[in-house]
C-alpha cells in the first residue's frame, strides 16, 4: 500500500536520520504480545499494508501450557475481515468440534439449574464457533514476523516515532506501538504508572480442567449436555462442560473435553493434582455431568485454579497518538458471556481502521488514535463492569433471571 503524502509528511516531520531503517511509505507498527490480540492485530495491519513486528516475552508458541476454549459469536464478521483468506480457510482446525452441522440448536448455549438439573434457559448464538485458544493462536502466527524472547521494559519518543527497549538490551524503532500484552500489561504500566495500572482482584476463582477420558461413554455424557458446551448455575458455583478437541469423529474415546468451575473464595493459585484436590475438598458441589466431569478427571490432567482479575480502562497519555492498548491489556474482564476476546477483535478492527485512516485525512494522529481510545475505553469499561455484575448474580439462584446472559443472551455488551 502506498500511503498519502500527508501521512508520509507526518512520518517525516522530524530528523529522518534516527529512523533510517524505517520505510516511510510502509509505516512500522510494533506490537507487544503474541497473544490472540497481538497476532490478530498483526494479521489485520499486514493485510492493510503496514510493516508489523510482534515482540513476545515467551520463548516460543508452545512455551505456555495454558489452554481454554472461547466462543466467538458477535465479533466473527470482524474477525473474518481482519484475517487473510488463505489463513481463514484453515479456521476449522482451531474449532473445538468442526464435525458438526451448525444448526440453531448447535449454535446455542444451554444453561442448567444447579439445584434441580432442569434447563434454565438456552442462549442463541447464531453464527458462533467455539475455538481452542492454543490452536487459534498457532493459526494466527502464520506469515507474521514474531521476535520471541523479547520482553519490553520501556519506550520513549524518538524523532519520528517510538523507540522500544527490551530486557536483553536490544532496542527497536517503530512509527507506532500497540500494547497487546495482556492483563499484566507492561505498556499499560509504563503509560499509567504501577499503581493505576495494577489489575484488580475480583474475589472470584476460576478453575478449568482438560480431560482425556479415553472412554466414549464419558465423552458422550458431556456431549449429551450439549455437543459444543453447556453451563450450570444456581448454587454457589458456576460450572461448564464441553468438547475441547474432537479427534476421530467415529471414535469419541479419542476426544478431549473440558470443564470449568467458578466460585467466590480465598485467592489460590494451584495446578494439576493439587488444584483438583482443592476443588474437590473446598468448593461447593455441582450436580450431574458438571460434577461427574470433575470427579472423572484422570490423574495427570491439566487443571488450573486462579483468581480472575479485572481493570476498568481510563484515558492515558498516548504519546501524540503513537502508543495505545488493545485487548486484555486495555480491559481485562471476568469470563462471563464470552466477551473478552470479542472486544479484543473489535479493538483490533478499530485500530487497523484508525491507522489506515491516517493516510487519507487531515486529522492528526492525536485525534485519530484519541477517537479510537475514546470508543474503546467506553465500550471496554462497560464490558468489564458488566462482567463483574454478571459474576455477582451468577452465584444466587434468585438473581440468575436478572443476568444479561438470561435476559439478552451472549450478545455484545451494550
Ligand atoms: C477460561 C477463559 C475463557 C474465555 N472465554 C472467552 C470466550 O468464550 N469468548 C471471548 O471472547 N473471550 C473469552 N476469554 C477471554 C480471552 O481469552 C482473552 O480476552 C484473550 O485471550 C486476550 O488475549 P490477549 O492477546 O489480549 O492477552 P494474552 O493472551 O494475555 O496475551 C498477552 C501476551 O503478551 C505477552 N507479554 C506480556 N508482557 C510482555 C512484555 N513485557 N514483553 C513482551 N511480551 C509480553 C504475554 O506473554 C502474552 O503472550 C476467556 C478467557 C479465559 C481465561
Amino acid at each position: 500500500m502506498k500511503f498519502s503524502s500527508l501521512y508520509s509528511k507526518f512520518l517525516q516531520k522530524k530528523k529522518p536520520s534516527d529512523m533510517a531503517s524505517l520505510d516511510r511509505d510502509r509505516p512500522t507498527v510494533a506490537v507487544i504480545g503474541a497473544g490472540l490480540t497481538g497476532l490478530l492485530a498483526a494479521q489485520g495491519l499486514k493485510k492493510n499494508g503496514f510493516n508489523v513486528v510482534v515482540f513476545e516475552q515467551e520463548a516460543s508458541i508452545d512455551a505456555r501450557p495454558q489452554e481454554w476454549t472461547m466462543l466467538i459469536h458477535w465479533a466473527m464478521p470482524l474477525f473474518e475481515k481482519l484475517v487473510p483468506a488463505h489463513i481463514l480457510k484453515d479456521l476449522n482446525g482451531a474449532l473445538c468440534n468442526p464435525h458438526l452441522e451448525f444448526t440453531d440448536e448447535i449454535e446455542s448455549l444451554p444453561c442448567y439449574n444447579g439445584v434441580t438439573g432442569e434447563l434454565l434457559f438456552s442462549s442463541p448464538t447464531p453464527g458462533s464457533r467455539r475455538v481452542s485458544r492454543r490452536r487459534l493462536r498457532k493459526l494466527l502466527t502464520q506469515d507474521i514476523d514474531i521476535r520471541w524472547n523479547q520482553s519490553l521494559t520501556g519506550f520513549k519518543k524518538s524523532s519520528e516515532g517510538i523507540k522500544l527497549e527490551f530486557s536483553n538490551g536490544e532496542s527497536f524503532d517503530a512509527h507506532h506501538l500497540l500494547g497487546a500484552d495482556g492483563t499484566w500489561s507492561k505498556v499499560r504500566h509504563l503509560l499509567l504508572g504501577p499503581e493505576q495500572a495494577q489489575p484488580r482482584t475480583s474475589g472470584f476463582l476460576f478453575a478449568t480442567g482438560i480431560t482425556e477420558f479415553n472412554d466414549s461413554e464419558k465423552t458422550n455424557a458431556i456431549i449429551q449436555a450439549h455437543p459444543v458446551a453447556a453451563l450450570m448455575m444456581g448454587t454457589n458455583a458456576v460450572g461448564a462442560v464441553g468438547v475441547m478437541a474432537a479427534g476421530d469423529p467415529s471414535d469419541k474415546s479419542t476426544w478431549t473435553t473440558f470443564w470449568v468451575k467458578i466460585w467466590q473464595g480465598n485467592a489460590v493459585d494451584l495446578k494439576d493434582g493439587e488444584a483438583l484436590d482443592y476443588i474437590k475438598g473446598n468448593t461447593p458441589p455441582l450436580r450431574d455431568i458438571f460434577q461427574s466431569a470433575i470427579d472423572w478427571t484422570p490423574e495427570g490432567s491439566y487443571v488450573r485454579i486462579s483468581e480472575m482479575k479485572y481493570w476498568i480502562p481510563t484515558q492515558w497519555d498516548n504519546y501524540g497518538g503513537r502508543v495505545t492498548l488493545a485487548g486484555d491489556a486495555a480491559h481485562p474482564m471476568l469470563i462471563y458471556r464470552g466477551q473478552g476476546f470479542q472486544h479484543s477483535i473489535t479493538d483490533v478492527a478499530s485500530y487497523v481502521d484508525a491507522l489506515t485512516q491516517l493516510h487519507s485525512t487531515e486529522e492528526s494522529p492525536e485525534q485519530i488514535i484519541g477517537a479510537y481510545e475514546s470508543e474503546m475505553i467506553e465500550r471496554g469499561a462497560k464490558a468489564v463492569q458488566q462482567s463483574l455484575s454478571e459474576a455477582e448474580k451468577s452465584l444466587d439462584i434468585e438473581m440468575i433471571g436478572q443476568m444479561l446472559m438470561a435476559k439478552q443472551g451472549h450478545g455484545k455488551s451494550t
